[in-house]
């Protein structure tokens, strides 16, 4: 998944990395009470997701006084045919220089690539083509926790030495966050120090759940809690809520549903060997669930033990009628501890959602 800039930038800083001052803001209003600590010019640059968004007229510099009235315009317009939803703005740095940093995987070698270039800013592409002296690379082994000095040393070459730091911490983030690509196109240098003038992240979409990133931004509360629990969680329109171990056992429940006229509300797959705590989620997960009136649970015992998933039932007190089929691993011991608390237990699953039905009309 690719990060917007100001993402990314947020990233790098917390390494360390510097970063221009700035805002990101979703409307011009926003950026009032900061522009008077971001200087007399200001850059306006549009968070999308294209490249080149310089050429494209995605970044603007601007006089303070006039930074709302362009960001009112930039706000309207679309860059690369992706329309402008946040703007990042930055103070203007005096750049003194423009430098080409990137880390990615490189696939032949399976090791880390460095690339490092005198002259910044434009295509990397076109820089090797023109001035191929001017692109240094290093190989790293992903099993170094740092770039050694020597490597270091001659990514760098002649360019200015508080580069270094730089290099080693975007390492460091590139690693940590399992990123395919962690790039500043350009590092600039000012009188102030060394910046991150644009930052670009990549990180690997099988490392998503471990970096805490969901895919789908636009999640509700409920399905941003099921990730986090790792459950597979769909919601639906209809009263009875369903909680099954396995895809396809949980599939059977919602067709099931279907045949004997009821209306599922969702599809929760708890996965295997769910124990107690994780079943006390799933069901209090559903039972919050508006318009649910009966919760039906169908699980199958193997590495799920039947008296942890009865445990779990009862933890999650939940309002509704709670009906279980459990059959399995410890089945007699689930179902006395859940007949004592007077809970519903069925022996099929046909019965178990015949009687989910009854109970939702
Ligand atoms: P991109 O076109 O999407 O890669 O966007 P960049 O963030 O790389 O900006 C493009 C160019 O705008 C950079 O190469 C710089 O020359 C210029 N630029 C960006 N930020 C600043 C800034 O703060 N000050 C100055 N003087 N130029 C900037
Ligand atoms: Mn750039």
């Amino acid at each position: 998944m690719k990060l917007l800039e100001y993402e990314a930038k947020e990233i790098f800083a917390n390494y360390g990395i510097p970063i221009p001052e700035g805002v990101v803001i979703n409307e011009p209003e926003e950026m009032m009470m900061h522009l008077p600590r971001l200087g007399s010019d200001v850059v306006l640059k549009a968070q999308v997701d294209v490249g080149g968004r310089g050429k494209a007229g995605g970044i603007l510099v601007v006089k303070n006084a006039d930074a709302p009235a362009t960001a009112r315009e930039l706000f309207g317009r679309t860059i690369k045919g992706v329309p402008v939803e946040k703007i990042l703005v930055e103070e203007k740095l005096a750049i003194e220089h423009e430098y080409y940093l990137s880390i990615t995987v490189d696939r032949s070698s399976k090791q880390v690539m460095i690339l490092f270039a005198d002259t910044g800013g434009v295509d990397i592409e076109e820089t090797a083509r023109n001035d191929p002296e001017a692109v240094r690379r290093a190989i790293v082994s992903p099993l170094l926790a740092n770039i050694p000095t020597f490597q270091l040393r001659s990514l760098l070459g002649g360019a200015a030495k508080e580069i270094a730091p730089v290099i080693s911490r975007l390492y460091r983030a590139f690693m940590e966050r399992d990123a395919l690509l962690a790039e500043i196109n350009p590092l600039v240098t000012t009188p102030d120090g060394v910046y991150a003038a644009d930052a670009k992240l990549i990180i690997d979409d099988n490392a998503l759940a471990r970096q805490g990133i969901s895919v789908n931004r636009d999640l509700t509360e409920r399905e941003k809690e099921a990730e986090k629990h790792g459950f597979s969680y769909v919601e639906l329109q209809g009263t009875i809520g369903v909680i099954g171990n396995g895809a396809g056992l949980t599939m059977a429940t919602l067709d099931l549903i279907e045949q004997y006229e009821g209306r599922a509300a969702n599809f929760l797959d708890v996965g295997g060997g769910a124990g107690r705590e994780r079943v006390a989620h799933a069901v209090r997960l559903v039972g919050g669930m508006p318009g649910v009136s009966v919760i039906v649970v169908n699980l199958l015992g193997g590495i799920t033990r039947c008296d942890e998933v009865a445990q779990g039932i009862l933890d999650a007190g939940v309002a509704q009628q709670v009906i279980v089929r459990l059959a399995g691993t410890n089945e007699t011991e689930g179902r006395r501890i859940l007949e004592q608390h007077g809970y519903r237990m069925l022996e099929t699953m046909e019965e178990a959602v015949r009687a989910a039905v009854e109970a939702s009309s």
